[in-house]
């Protein structure tokens, strides 16, 4: 997060003096005590400062990477999972492909008819079983998935963080967001290694600490 010169001064007052109030930081930078509310706000809400009622603000002592690295931290599956593309047990080779295709994704997700996920089809998955003459409108799907319980999945509650390292852990692309119901696991989105580029970029471009 890139601070303006302002904020930046802000800082070294109420190291310097803290616990001060915002009167007293407006009076020693010549501006008034509105002109300083969304800089104190700012800085605030980005962890610099902490501030307590009747006491003043006060610094917390927490440099920008880690702020950052305790922002990143509380991300959740939730906030970033994108919507699970599926296709049933029963569909053939031929139209997991198509799908892959058509959804424009790295990884689908097999469902059995009650909507809960059965397994697996990465793009290597797909190619492997494309290898040779078959008929791949004859094979159905569930014949070359990788199979539950065999399967790593995420949960909307997980840190971010957690889902990254099990892509990595797992060497795999994506993971299922999954909820727990009396039929087994469903589908409710997934996490994939561009979901984790794109919070990368976002943290960069974006500079937005939550
Ligand atoms: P690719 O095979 O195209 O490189 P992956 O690295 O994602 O793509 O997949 C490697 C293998 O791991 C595949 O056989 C695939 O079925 C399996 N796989 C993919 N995602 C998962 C997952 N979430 N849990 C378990 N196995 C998975």
């Amino acid at each position: 997060m890139d601070l303006s010169n302002r904020q930046e001064k802000i800082i070294e007052i109420v190291k310097a003096s803290g616990p001060i109030t915002g009167e007293n930081i407006a009076e020693n930078l010549n501006l008034s005590r509105a002109t300083l509310r969304p800089d104190l706000a700012i800085l605030t809400m980005a962890g610099f400062l902490d501030a307590r009622p009747r006491v003043g603000y006060f610094y917390t002592g927490k440099t920008g990477s880690e702020l950052l690295t305790e922002a990143i931290k509380k991300y959740k599956v939730s906030e970033y999972q994108s919507v699970p593309v599926v296709v049933k047990e029963d569909a053939s080779v031929y139209d997991a492909i198509t799908t892959m295709f058509l959804e424009d994704i790295g990884t689908l997700f097999v469902v059995n008819s009650h909507a809960c996920l059965t397994g697996v089809l990465s793009r290597k998955d797909l190619l492997r079983a494309s290898i040779g003459n078959q008929d791949l409108n004859n094979i159905p799907v569930h014949i070359i998935m990788t199979r539950m319980p065999n399967i790593t999945v995420c949960r909307r509650n997980d840190l971010l963080v957690d889902a990254a390292k099990k892509l990595i852990g797992k060497q795999i692309d994506g993971l299922p967001v999954v909820k727990d119901t009396e039929d087994g696991l469903q589908m409710v989105g997934r996490i994939t290694k561009t979901t984790i580029t794109k919070v990368f970029v976002e943290l960069i471009m974006d500079e937005n600490i939550r």
